[in-house]
């Protein structure tokens, strides 16, 4: 997988790219990771992406031929379209489609199956806005996805961008040391984690629950999923509309919802 990120402060990125997980992933040649400044982009003596918004009013707006220009650069495309003239999108060059994805708040809400789905793709192109907004022609001709990661405003695109390439490298083959976290992971499995515990068996007079000391597998795992199913009904009772639920776990909703008193 190659991921490259359009943004105005590169050094960012870096950090997050060289650390831990994703560090290691691009160490193991699993991803691809590259933060392009577009400002190297700007086609002007003094380096500027943005411009007052036509029409008036406060902020600044990005331009669109800097973003243009650096999304060719990346697809290894020479000319760009808006000097030549052309109304056509980026052609890709290659057989590789990539997702040209606009961080944004006005986007549509991120969540684990969008991860899911951009971990399946070969190729991920960022941009990461500043400053007021985006020239709308960035949004209608360029981007193939606008990402929000969360109804709150942020300075810039940066840590979104971040937040969501840490979430789609983590489900790279490979990229966890112990593969099956990343599935039992609460969102994975369409409910919240069950309850970890690790040694001392008791501390501070706190002891583990009975059931993981027991060394009965099986048994665990119905424990486990009786925890999920608890944890998602007290704190996310969402998740369990659209969940894949056995009948078995049915009953055990019922039952719990039972037993949860009224406040
Ligand atoms: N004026 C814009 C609006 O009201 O929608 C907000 C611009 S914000 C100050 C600057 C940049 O930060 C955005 O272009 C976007 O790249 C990024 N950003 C801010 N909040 C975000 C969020 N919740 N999700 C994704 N990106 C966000």
């Amino acid at each position: 997988m190659r991921i490259d990120v359009l943004t105005l402060f590169p050094e960012m990125c870096e950090g997050v790219f060289s650390t831990s997980i994703l560090g290691k992933a691009r160490e193991k040649g699993i991803v691809s990771l590259n933060a392009v400044n577009f400002r190297d982009f700007s086609g002007n003596k003094h380096n500027s992406v943005d411009d007052t918004p036509y029409g008036g009013g406060g902020g600044m707006v990005l331009k669109p031929d800097p973003i243009f220009a650096a999304v060719e650069h990346v697809l290894g495309i020479e000319a760009s379209p808006l000097e030549n003239g052309s109304e056509s999108a980026v052609p890709s060059p290659s057989s590789v489609k990539p997702r040209i994805i606009l961080m944004c708040p006005q986007g549509k809400t991120y969540n684990q199956k969008i991860a899911e789905e951009l971990a399946q793709e070969q190729h991920l192109i960022f941009i990461c806005g500043h400053y007021e907004g985006y020239d709308e022609r960035i949004r209608e001709h360029l981007v193939t996805d606008e990402l929000s990661i969360g109804d709150y405003v942020l300075t810039g695109g940066e840590l979104p961008a971040l937040t969501v390439i840490d979430s789609v490298v983590r489900l790279q083959p490979g990229a966890l040391g112990n593969e099956t976290s990343a599935i039992t992971d609460s969102f994975s499995t369409g409910l919240l984690e069950y309850p970890h515990y690790t040694r001392p068996a008791e501390f501070r007079g706190w002891k583990v629950p009975d059931m993981l000391l027991s060394g009965h597998h099986a048994n665990i795992e119905v424990w486990r999923r009786e925890q999920a199913l608890q944890r998602t009904l007290e704190r996310r009772p969402d998740l369990l509309e659209s969940a894949e639920l056995t009948l078995k776990d049915k009953k055990t909703l019922e039952r719990l919802k039972n037993e949860i008193k009224p406040e």
